[in-house]
């Protein structure tokens, strides 16, 4: 049996961005084993976030955008987001650039296996072995075909998407705005919209998106893209370079045991996704951030370094528990938002770097809006008798 200070089971997004964090400082020194079943060689993911400060990974950018693009029947218009960028790194180039640097650290082992078993007394088994440490931070998600999130304990939708990158014959795409969410399109009574990132003018990501409980059929995904990118946009001869679908968690459910014996989840399981958006990226690399400096100082993890200030769960439950019952309101609300407030403002708020001025800001557009009056009445009372 081998032993580790530290084992990271499932090396994606969260377990990688918590190894290089580690690799950064004394934690270097530590003997951390790296598992993953998959060798993460492929472009399976693409990630988009909003940055006003240099990082480590700002290197691995492949394309940025000043603005973006908010539609609907009622308005069209790209929006300034400076003081932000709108970025985009692939999955691909973040793999390799953490492999090559994990390598460089001789405590650092990175193994592919698949992890059968993963115990609170302190050990996983991965393909047929054993292997020890003090900490498991486990990042693997139950698959949805078999998670169920516990009904009255929180609200939830799944975002779901696929996406396609084109390559048209002729110019097409506008470089100057990422389209965040096109609402221009047939709702089916819940929330669908459009994404595209142009990379030049004749190549591009387009997504058909969703926000709902169910997901669509596999050809269903298929057929309503490829309706979107030919109807909708106009564009009738295109060559379909690779593809790309998601399924990501939009809820509120605690994902409790966050600690369990040696074992603490972080990513997706460990609730790193922004319930009300979907993004995880700014976040996980926020909390991997605080996880690595708890270990640092403390030798251990404070339960207040994975979750979200208090006020932000507040919003994300009063918004989710909206949606959740018609979320048909996400097109009014987002446009109400994108036509009232400079797309900083929404971004930071969404972000969770508000401060109380801009939080009024936000909550002031619905004040009078009895949806909200009734969640936030019904979320505040949960908080005081809880
Ligand atoms: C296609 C796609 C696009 C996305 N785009 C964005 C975006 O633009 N912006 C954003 O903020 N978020 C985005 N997300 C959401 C989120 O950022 C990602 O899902 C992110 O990868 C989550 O990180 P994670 O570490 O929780 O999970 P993952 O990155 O999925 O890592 C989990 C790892 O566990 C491994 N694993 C699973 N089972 C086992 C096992 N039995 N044994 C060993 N290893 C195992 C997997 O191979 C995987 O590498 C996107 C998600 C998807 C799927």
């Amino acid at each position: 049996m081998k032993r580790y200070d530290y084992i990271i089971a499932g090396a994606g997004l969260a377990g990688l961005m918590l190894a290089l964090e580690m690799s950064k400082s004394s934690l270097k020194n530590k003997k951390v084993l790296l598992v993953d079943k998959d060798p993460k060689n492929t472009n399976d993911r693409t990630w988009c976030f909003w940055a006003d400060e240099q990082f480590e990974l700002d290197k691995l950018v492949y394309k940025k955008w000043d603005k973006i693009r908010f539609a609907t029947n009622k308005s069209d218009a790209n929006y300034t987001v400076d003081p932000y960028h709108y970025e985009y790194i692939r999955g691909i180039d973040f793999y390799n650039y953490a492999r090559e640097k994990l390598n460089a650290c001789e405590n650092f082992t990175q193994l592919i296996g698949d992890i059968s078993e993963i115990s609170p007394k302190g050990f996983i088994i991965a393909n047929n072995e054993k292997y020890e440490a003090e900490i498991i931070f486990n990042s693997i998600h139950p698959s949805f075909d078999n998670f169920s999130y516990p009904k009255g304990e929180c609200y939830y939708l799944l975002q779901h998407f696929k996406g396609y990158f084109i390559e048209t014959e002729e110019d097409f795409f506008d470089l100057s705005a990422a389209t965040f969410m096109d609402f221009k399109i047939e709702q089916h009574k819940e929330a669908r919209f459009g994404y595209i990132l142009p990379f030049s003018k004749r190549e591009a990501l387009v997504e058909y998106t969703l926000f709902s409980q169910n997901l669509l059929k596999k050809e269903e995904y298929k057929s309503e893209l490829e309706n979107y990118i030919s109807n909708a946009l106009g564009i009738k001869k295109y060559k379909i370079l690779h593809e790309e679908f998601g399924i990501v968690p939009m809820s509120t459910y605690s994902y409790q045991p966050k600690f369990d014996g040696k074992i603490i989840r972080i990513g997706t399981y460990g609730g790193f996704v922004k319930p009300s958006s979907g993004f995880a990226f700014a976040r996980t690399h926020r909390r991997v951030k605080g996880i690595a400096s708890d270990l640092e100082k403390y030798g251990k993890v404070n339960a207040s370094s994975l979750e979200p200030a208090s006020k932000y769960k507040l919003y994300d439950r009063i918004l989710l528990s909206i949606l959740e019952k018609d979320n048909t309101a996400t097109k009014d609300i987002f446009e109400k938002m994108f036509t009232s407030l400079p797309a900083s403002v929404i971004l930071k708020f969404l972000d969770e770097k508000s401060s109380l001025a801009q939080d009024l800001r936000v909550i002031s557009l619905f004040f009078f809006d009895k949806r909200f009056f009734f969640a936030s009445m019904r979320e505040i009372g949960r908080l005081i008798w809880k």
